[in-house]
């Protein structure tokens, strides 16, 4: 099938033939540093009078580059990915949790424990009063925004449950508690209840492709609704019709060969570019792991750290103004490192199972619903201290998407540089909310310098003193989120 990134033809913007011959491309060009050095250049970002620009790179381009094996030339690819980050993220880590809603899924997924065959995992789905407990946990550990999360199931998870929940979950104020943005990572739909999730009032929709190979991932879906390859990789579009301009796209590597799937992901952003003019709002980079009857082992295309990290580069230089997502399936060693090639969200004090939070310690876990190991299981305090002793800004902000900034509107504000003088802000007045009522001792006095020091470096006059003021009075009574 000819390929054409302006179709609404799965097959057609994600064509099997250009991604090969990408592919095909990338290796006869590996080792040609003329070009590479071209693309790395196209790749940096420019300074404007308002702040900076970047042309992204297409997918054959980024192809060529992850494809490259010349150590200096992939040194050079995470100076350049750093540099996009702080041009148009800062210093700043959105932080985030996911609440697992239900695991009863009538799919067949051969790498996820929720499959429909697995009779012995638990299963359960959370009643209003449970979600309202599990709210209140997450509240009380200083999250403000959440990932739902849910197997596919339309009898026991239709869509007026996930509708339920979500209204559950923003009617929830529990001391300063407040859950400001909930993202939606539930299977494929149709634009009807891709509008009642706009309506309800979601953030990103979130779904991974899990593989863009179509016989592999027929292969490993093989049977219930999540079957249809074509139904899965239109979803976004159906997404961006029923209303919702924020898309979060994701690979799980390791279930396919990982070229492939790069450049199937460079060319769907691509295509929600050429269609509806917006790119994705964030891209996200699962790695299979081991969970109740998986085992990672069991596929064979797993990569090791040192590639995924340059994946993460290369997405970075191929899609500058998307936000990068790494999750707790990654250890702390590995996080630290995609921090440095342009993730710019993390989740944090995460729980996959149905019910984790509520009635547990911190040190405490359920396995028995769980989707799949956490590697990093620190605490959200933990993680809230290590991202700023690693010079990065813990972010609980909702605020872009809450004062309508979504789709492209989020993207200019991204372009025009007012970023510093808006999200920087934001942040800080938002981990001061964190620090004055979530966090250790330790947490605290490290965060207050932060903040302190951080609040200098807003260029705006004007903006500055209001955020200095706003932070005057989180620290010195119960008002909370200000906003630019
Ligand atoms: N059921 C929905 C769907 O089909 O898209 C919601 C997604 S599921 C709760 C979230 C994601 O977890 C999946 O899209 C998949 O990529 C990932 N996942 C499933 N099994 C996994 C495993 N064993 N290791 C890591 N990630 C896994």
């Amino acid at each position: 099938m000819s390929y054409n990134p302006a179709s609404l033809k799965a097959e057609e913007f994600i064509s099997d033939e250009e991604i090969k011959a990408a592919l095909e491309y990338a290796e006869m060009n590996k080792n040609n540093t003329e070009l590479i050095d071209e693309i790395l250049e196209k790749a940096r970002p420019v300074k404007t009078e308002t702040g900076y620009r970047c042309q992204g790179l297409t997918h054959r381009e980024a192809s060529v580059l992850l494809a490259c094996e010349i150590p200096e030339k992939i040194q050079k690819m995470y100076e350049i990915a750093e540099e996009i980050k702080l041009a148009f993220y800062g210093n700043r880590i959105v932080i985030f949790a996911p609440l697992y809603l239900s695991n009863y899924c009538v799919n067949g997924c051969l790498y996820c424990p929720y499959h429909l065959k697995n009779k012995h995992i638990a299963r359960k789905k959370l009643t209003q009063e449970e979600v309202k407990a599990e709210v209140i946990a997450l509240q009380d550990l200083g999250h403000k925004r959440l990932a739902i999360e849910s197997g596919e199931d339309p009898v026991n998870n239709p869509i007026e449950y996930i509708l339920d929940c979500i209204n559950t979950i923003y009617s929830v104020h529990h001391k300063n508690g407040d859950i400001r943005r909930v993202n939606v990572n539930i299977a494929a739909t149709t634009v009807d209840n891709y509008r009642k999730l706009k309506e309800a009032g979601i953030g990103t929709y979130i779904l991974f492709q899990e593989t863009y190979h179509k016989d592999s991932y027929e292969t490993l879906h093989p049977t219930g609704p999540k079957h249809d390859y074509a139904y899965h990789t239109e979803a976004m579009d159906r997404a961006m019709e029923g209303g919702i301009d924020d898309v979060g796209l994701g690979v799980l590597f390791g279930l396919e060969l990982y070229k492939y799937e790069f450049a199937g992901l460079i060319m769907h952003a691509e295509h929600l570019e050429a269609v509806h003019g917006v790119g994705p709002h964030t891209i996200s980079v699962p790695r299979v792991k081991k969970a109740d009857d998986i085992d990672p082992g069991a596929f064979d295309n797993g990569i090791d750290d040192d590639t995924f990290i340059k994946i993460a580069a290369c997405i970075r230089l191929a899609v500058p103004y998307t936000g990068m997502i790494i999750s707790t399936r990654e250890t702390e060693e590995v996080r630290s490192k995609m921090l440095k090639v342009g993730v710019s969200q993390v989740s944090g004090g995460s729980r996959t199972s149905v019910g984790g939070y509520a009635g547990y310690t911190p040190e405490e876990r359920p396995h028995d619903t769980e989707q799949f190991d956490v590697s990093d299981q620190r605490s959200l305090d933990e993680v809230v201290a290590w991202l700023m002793e690693k010079g990065h800004i813990p972010s609980f902000c909702t605020a872009c998407y809450r004062e309508g900034r979504t789709g492209d509107r989020f993207m200019q504000l991204c372009k025009n540089g007012q970023i510093q003088n808006c999200c920087h802000p934001n942040a800080l007045m938002t981990l001061c909310e964190y620090l004055e009522d979530y966090a250790s001792d330790y947490t605290k006095e490290i965060g207050n310098k932060m903040i302190d020091e951080e609040l200098e470096k807003v260029p705006n006059e004007k903006a500055r003193e209001i955020a200095r003021e706003n932070i005057k009075a989180i620290r010195n009574s119960d008002r909370r989120d200000f906003r630019f």
